[in-house]
């Protein structure tokens, strides 16, 4: 598969706090940060730890989240409201295979330098 992931430097005035688009683990919005897009389209910005993993260790976190992302199904479905249960499982299950298919591309990246915009 080919991949068009790149890392994009970006410098914004506000700084605050969001979710890895990897880890999914808090990451700070500093002035200058980095976000993962896919052909022009942003996927969210990269956490510290993911940019210093590289994207065969970022890979692996990606799959990790995927992992958790997929035993939802199996520890939540007492939670899940009756009427809900069939297609929740399908919705979580479509969202891990999703993180799996992006777990392979980032993998594939052969950049890891992010280029500014
Ligand atoms: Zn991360």
């Amino acid at each position: 598969m080919c991949t068009d992931l790149k890392l994009v430097v970006r410098c914004q005035d506000d700084v605050g706090q969001d979710l890895c688009c990897l880890c999914a683990r808090p990451c700070e919005l500093v002035t200058v940060r980095i976000s993962l897009c896919d052909d022009d389209a942003s996927r969210g910005y990269v956490c510290q730890e993911c940019l210093e993993a590289g994207p065969r260790r970022a890979a692996a976190r990606v799959r990790r989240r995927a992992r958790e992302t997929r035993s939802l199904v199996r520890r939540g479905r007492r939670f899940f409201p009756p009427r809900l249960r069939q297609w929740i499982p399908e919705i979580i299950c479509d969202y891990a295979n999703y993180l799996e298919t992006l777990a392979g591309r980032v993998e594939k990246m052969t950049s890891w330098v992010p280029a500014k915009l």
